[in-house]
């Protein structure tokens, strides 16, 4: 497969168009943000984590039924994926309180829910990313009703299949972020990427945190945060 031009960087990616308008490659960094952009840094390894838990979790969930983008890793920072219109929306789907719901509602971290909850964040920068409701998704036309509906499902069966198998590794899957695109023909996908710059993942155990908080909020050990889940999620076979 023939990488091409550059079409994107973002934060902690770049996307190239490939010799198949169908696909494109996506090249992990170890680059780091935070707060909308407020905060930067590198995490040395990251990229290479990254790209490797997101497609092996990828591959989870497709034999679990929810369609995703991935089609093939190529090297250790880059992946082969299926082109799709981004739907510009942040799918946040929590199981304890934690970040930005804690803060919102003033609810201690580590609360834990009775049942999962799901929230839409607007994907624009200059805005920064701002609470969205369903409502309004259609209101801007920023996708449809029915594909909301199968956006919400998609986003809780990926809660149910990642924490179930988070806990085998020991991991606890607190929240995470999605994203999903439409293929060409409107079906929707899981896009993006699933990791520790993406999820929230604490030791079940002693409940420390194995995520981007560290770095978000300098506790140290960032990069033996990223090894150590990794070394978790192989342990467990891989896939
Ligand atoms: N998240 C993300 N990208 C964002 C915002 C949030 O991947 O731009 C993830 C974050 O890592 C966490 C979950 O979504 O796992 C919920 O994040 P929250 O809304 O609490 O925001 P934060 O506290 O990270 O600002």
């Amino acid at each position: 497969m023939m990488k091409s031009e550059q079409l994107y960087e973002g934060k902690a990616k770049k996307v190239f168009a490939t010799d198949d308008p169908a696909l494109l490659i996506v090249d992990y960094k170890d680059d780091a943000t935070a707060f909308n952009g407020l905060k930067k840094g590198t995490i040395a390894g990251k990229g290479i984590i990254n790209n490797q838990m997101s497609n092996r979790l990828m591959q989870r969930l497709e034999r679990a039924g929810i369609p995703t983008h991935f089609v093939e890793e190529l090297s250790e920072r880059e992946t082969l994926v299926k082109r799709v219109e981004i739907i510009p929306l942040e799918v946040i789907v929590r199981n304890i309180a934690a970040g930005s719901f804690s803060k919102r509602y003033g609810v201690p971290e580590g609360k834990v829910f009775s049942a999962p909850t799901i929230e839409y964040s607007y994907k624009n920068d200059e805005l920064a990313d701002p609470l969205i409701n369903t409502s309004h998704i259609l209101a801007l036309q920023l996708a449809r009703a029915d594909e909301m509906e199968t956006i919400r499902r998609y986003a809780l069966r990926v809660n149910e299949v990642l924490s179930a198998f988070w806990a085998e590794c020991g991991v606890t899957l607190v929240d995470f972020k999605l994203e999903f695109g439409r293929l060409p023909d409107g079906t929707i996908i899981l896009a993006d990427e699933i990791s520790p710059d993406t999820c929230r993942l604490w030791d079940s155990k002693t409940g420390e945190k194995l995520d981007k908080d560290r770095f978000r909020r300098d506790l140290g050990g960032v990069e033996d945060a990223y090894a150590e889940v990794m070394r978790r999620l192989c342990g467990h076979g891989g896939n």
